[in-house]
């Protein structure tokens, strides 16, 4: 009987220890489902955030794979004790909360409800009614699992979608861009600009001055991606300047973000604290189990991450 080590958030273990065992038989698999673990050379799967007790997989000798309850793994992907498979987490809840909490931030820039909520001052002024979403365009950077889910969701309320992506897309009813080229096209052409890329080296710093600059002059930007993926300064920058009008950020460079840190005061920014969306246990439990009774198969695991490009 496999051995599935829960080593992950604590917190939750109240949830897993129900939701994987019940998920494991809906796929046909018994296994031993625990969150203490005496004998490392005896487990078979890891279910992990980096909030768990592992940080040296080396004890791991018999393990299958890492199955990780976050989508992003850039805390985990270059750990060189980690030799065994990882998989990412590709949960069908979190892509709903992601789509929602998404198309509510380009809802509330796109009918300005922001200057209703504020400005509630006894004067009529018609001449705000916002125009329709067709004649909006959001750009999304990052067209995988959440980016695409965000995607579809805003071209079906009739906005002009454009996607960019490492290699080519298509999407239906989105305009897709891929490569440098593609990137220009995408930050020059929106009003409302969606970061959903992972952290990577190749994505760390993507939004400096330059790619500011691109932008048209009063663009929003919206971050549930991961906060290097902006540099702080040159978003400061871009505020300042009025080339960027306002910014909603969920994810940071420091998480919890520092009390003195100057996104807090600043009255173009709306500081959410990572809450863009989370791994939901029920349907998450389903996705571990699937790849348990597939690595017990002996089939492909699913969602596996690319070591290499670290996504
Ligand atoms: P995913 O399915 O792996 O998609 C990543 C997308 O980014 C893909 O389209 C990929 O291109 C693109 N990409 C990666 N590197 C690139 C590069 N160098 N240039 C251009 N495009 C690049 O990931 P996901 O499930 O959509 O999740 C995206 C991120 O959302 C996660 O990594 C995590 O950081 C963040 N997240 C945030 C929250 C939150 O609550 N704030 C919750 C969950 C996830 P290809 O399609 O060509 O591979």
């Amino acid at each position: 009987m496999p051995l599935v080590y829960y080593a992950a958030n604590p917190e939750a273990w109240g949830d897993y220890r129900v939701e994987i065992p019940a998920a494991l038989g809906e796929f046909g698999v018994t296994a031993q489902v625990r969150d203490t673990c005496d004998d490392p050379s005896s487990v078979d799967y890891l279910v992990y955030t980096p909030a768990g007790p592992v940080a040296d997989f080396t004890p791991f000798t018999k393990a299958k794979a890492v199955l990780s309850l976050w989508a992003g793994v850039e805390r985990i992907v270059g750990n060189a004790t980690l030799t065994q498979p990882l998989c990412r987490m590709v949960d069908p809840g979190l892509s709903d909360g992601m789509t929602e909490w998404v198309v509510g931030q380009v809802l509330r820039y796109h009918l300005g409800l922001d200057r209703h909520i504020t400005t509630q001052d006894g004067v009529w002024r018609e001449h705000l009614a916002p125009p329709l979403a067709r004649h909006r365009t959001v750009g999304i950077l990052g067209l995988g699992v959440l980016g695409q889910a965000a995607a579809r969701a805003l071209a079906a309320l009739n906005f002009d979608v454009l996607g960019w992506s490492r290699t080519e897309k298509s999407v239906s009813q989105v305009k897709c861009f891929a490569g440098d080229i593609g990137l220009s096209e995408v930050l020059s052409t929106c009003d409302i600009l969606v970061l959903l890329l992972p952290e990577t080296p190749a994505t760390r710093g993507l939004m400096n001055d330059t790619r500011f600059a691109l932008l048209r002059p009063g663009a929003i930007v919206i971050n549930p991606g991961r906060g290097p993926l902006i540099e702080d300064d040159a978003l400061l920058r871009a505020l300042d300047s009025g080339q960027v009008s306002a910014a909603t950020l969920d994810v940071f460079a420091v998480e919890p973000l520092p009390p003195q840190h100057p996104f807090w005061a600043h009255p173009k920014i709306t500081v959410t604290p990572h809450v863009a969306s989370v791994t939901r246990p029920g349907s998450a439990a389903r996705v571990i189990a699937e790849n348990v009774a597939r690595g017990e198969a002996g089939q492909p695991l699913l969602h596996v991450v690319d070591r290499g490009l670290g996504y």
